[in-house]
């Protein structure tokens, strides 16, 4: 797991064996121009036991910060690629992320099935 942009991450969310991986990644070029490499507000990983009032204000918060982010997109994806298990990257949440691989998932599935069916009426045809 890539040490989020957002330098100053709040690891009380990240279990200790999962402790990120502190140098793969970090010259990447999406990564030196993210918004949040001070992240000084703790806005986009969860405290321990934070309330849900907290937690939805708190990844508002950091989802204005990536909107103004001109890394966005390459964020938002290496997210959803390693996948990255918490904290908001890109814009979207840990549940976001989840719900966007799920629906990947299934177009995958779904275009292989067309790809099989469009294979098997053209050698018909
Ligand atoms: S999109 Fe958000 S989490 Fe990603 S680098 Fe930009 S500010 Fe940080």
């Amino acid at each position: 797991m890539l040490q989020p942009p957002h330098s100053s991450l709040q690891v009380a969310a990240v279990p200790a064996q999962r402790e990120p991986v502190r140098d793969r990644d970090q010259d990447a070029p999406w990564h030196t121009e993210a918004v949040c490499r001070r992240d000084e507000a703790g806005l986009f990983f969860a405290p321990s036991k934070e309330p849900t009032a907290a937690r939805l204000s708190r990844e508002e918060a950091a989802k204005r910060v990536c909107a103004r982010c001109p890394v966005m997109v390459e964020c938002r994806e290496h997210a959803l690629l390693q996948p990255e298990p918490y904290g908001v990257w890109g814009g979207l949440t840990a549940a976001e992320r989840r719900v966007v691989l799920a629906r990947r998932r299934r177009r995958d599935v779904e275009l292989k099935k067309t790809a099989r069916t469009t294979g098997r009426i053209a050698a018909a045809g």
